[in-house]
């Protein structure tokens, strides 16, 4: 009898093992079982409002005991059908994701296939969580350029990440001001790849990339909205406010509130020139010719002529055209609008819509591809900012910068400038006590390019400083240097 008792539950154990069940127990995971058919080896989902949300979109799960010598089919409940991706990704160790197709029918979208697994993980995108970002800042932990801090804590009490990357031993005075911000919206998760490959380029051994970290600071939030990300949740349209509708006064989100903050601060020393906030556009939407695209504010203006310029150094690098489109009017209080009105002179402000999982041009997205987008759009930011036609603070377009380097430096400081028009310039330098120590009058130069290499040989060490007098409207620059023998 007892060997009976044991045999049954040995078979029941057996079925047991051999249902399908779910596992939503990790970070960001997300989905409900609505049905489980084992003899038919279909499972039914849908997607669970998380936190403040009023869509329910995005889903991330494992589900385990698939029967693996046949097909399986993954069956999503929707309620929203314009958000339903083209396809589903899986993967078998949270790693490496492959793409699945998926057929609509009635109130479902249905992916299915034979796996050669039993367990399989589903994500409506390429997932990426909280957790990565913490694994790209100890990724980055001993990279000379790269610094990370914690700009806000979440209501949640998680700390909001911001990479700061600049050459530190060029100084900062006079440095162009970049901002990037990401993931305002928690479903965009493909777009955190983006910000990953800028982030990594921008930090690289790359010469354009070393070009860019000494003539600018490079400010990068990758994940606005860390507690509906961590959550899982799908957060567009959230209760009580969508993150990226939170941007005037006063918000409601701590990591709007400093980040706000935290670019009025880095903008006092600091011209800000370039503000990027990275997303993902509806699956299927792209602009009138089915690329990848911005919205911007400004249809026409210097704004305009300066992201178009923009678009133009991208196309050289990535070789093909981001498109763009007019901010929507009813888009009221988003982040590009927001630095928009507050930053009169910047180069542009705008918002990158990098594409669903397919692109209409044909393209297969993938990690690889999003990342590599994020490169294109370092390298895009180094050309720009090398060589741009901008605002000056009187707002007029001059093209016009000025990169002192190395600072400190040991016996050759370079002097690297550029002009808009042909004019007159002098240069000084000081020492503290106000005495000049050299000058040096080049005449008339053209309009472009300069370099000027200043030899302190004979000189001891410590603080000098410079100025720059032009007869036109670049004016004049002046700052510090610091010789270290
Ligand atoms: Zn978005």
């Amino acid at each position: 009898m007892r060997y009976i008792c044991l045999l049954i539950l040995l078979m029941l154990t057996l079925r047991a093992v051999s249902q399908i069940t779910v596992d939503t127990s990790f970070e960001g995971s997300n989905a409900r079982v609505l049905s489980v058919n084992n003899s038919s080896n279909t499972l039914k989902i849908e997607s669970v409002l998380k936190r403040g949300d009023v869509y329910n979109v995005v889903f991330y799960l494992k589900v385990l005991n698939v029967d693996s010598t046949r097909t399986f089919r993954l069956q999503v409940q929707y309620s929203q059908l314009y958000f339903l991706p083209v396809y589903v990704m899986y993967s078998y160790d949270k790693s490496n994701w492959y793409r699945l197709s998926g057929t609509v029918s009635g109130n479902y979208e249905e992916y299915s296939g034979v796996f050669n697994r039993r367990d399989i993980y589903f994500c409506y995108g390429y997932p990426y969580v909280y957790s990565d970002v913490i694994n790209l800042q100890n990724s980055l932990s001993s990279n000379p350029f790269v610094t990370v801090s914690d700009v806000s804590y979440s209501e949640s009490g998680r700390a909001v990440k911001l990479f700061r990357i600049t050459n530190s031993t060029v100084s900062d005075s006079g440095k162009s001001l970049i901002w990037v911000t990401g993931r305002h919206h928690a479903m965009e998760s493909n777009s955190n790849y983006v910000v990953e490959g800028l982030i990594n380029y921008l930090a690289s051994a790359d010469v354009n990339a070393a070009r860019l970290r000494n003539q600018a600071i490079i400010y990068v939030v990758p994940v606005m909205d860390v507690d509906m990300v961590y959550a899982g949740g799908t957060g567009k349209d959230q209760n009580p406010v969508d993150f990226n509708r939170d941007w005037d006064s006063p918000s409601h989100w701590n990591a709007v509130r400093d980040v706000k903050a935290k670019i009025l601060q880095t903008a006092a020393s600091n011209r800000l020139r370039v503000f990027l906030d990275s997303h993902d556009p509806f699956p299927g939407e792209t602009d009138t010719s089915g690329r990848n695209f911005f919205f911007s504010m400004q249809e026409s203006g210097q704004k305009s002529v300066n992201l178009n310029a923009f678009r133009n150094k991208l196309y050289n690098t990535g070789g093909y055209w981001f498109g763009r489109k007019p901010l929507y009017p009813t888009s009221g209080q988003t982040s590009t609008k927001w630095v928009d009105s507050m930053f009169a002179n910047m180069d542009f402000s705008a918002s990158l819509e990098t594409g669903w999982t397919k692109r209409t041009d044909g393209t297969s997205w993938s990690v690889f591809l999003y990342r590599l987008h994020g490169g294109v759009l370092g390298r895009g930011l180094s050309d720009y900012i090398y060589q741009s036609t901008s605002v000056s603070e009187n707002g007029t377009p001059v093209n016009f910068y000025l990169n002192v380097y190395p600072n400190p430096f040991n016996p050759k400081v370079k002097f690297d400038f550029s002009l808009r028009k042909n004019q007159q310039v002098k240069l000084y330098i000081y020492d503290v006590n106000g005495r000049e120590i050299a000058y040096e009058n080049f005449g008339k130069l053209n309009s472009g390019r300069h370099e000027y290499v200043f030899d302190a040989e004979g000189l001891s060490s410590g603080v000098y400083f410079y100025r720059i007098e032009t007869t036109g409207q670049d004016g004049l620059l002046k700052g510090r240097i610091v010789l270290i023998k």
